[in-house]
């Protein structure tokens, strides 16, 4: 476990994830990015597998952890499940709102295209 201050928002960062697009690790709190974050810290995360990769246009990708995967994930209940294999996929609580804010927005939008 990281405990980080985010000079941000001020909480302990106890959950953060490192972004491999932005290079940044990213604080679990206010999901703005830690720049005084040291490398060392980066290195951990991304050893335990605690990275996403921000894709700004198109889509939430995360990368399973049972398959090796990375893909948009599938909502159920509340809940991110990987596309590829079905396994539940570990992801912090302001990654897993914001994917299913996203993941609400892409279904009404799918919804409304014909009607
Ligand atoms: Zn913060
Ligand atoms: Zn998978």
């Amino acid at each position: 476990m990281f405990r980080l201050q985010c000079v941000k928002c001020r909480k302990v960062s106890q959950d953060s994830y490192y972004d491999k697009q932005l290079d940044k690790v990213i604080c679990s709190e206010c999901g703005e990015s830690i720049d005084d974050a040291p490398e060392t810290t980066k290195r951990a995360l991304i050893g335990i597998g605690k990275v996403i990769n921000t894709q700004p246009k198109t889509s939430y990708m995360i990368e399973c952890k049972a398959c090796g995967k990375s893909g948009e994930p599938v909502l159920k209940d509340n809940e991110l499940y990987c596309q590829s294999c079905g396994a539940k996929l570990a992801v912090n609580e302001f990654f897993k709102r914001t994917a299913i804010e996203h993941l609400n927005l892409e279904a009404k939008k799918s919804t409304r295209k014909y009607g």
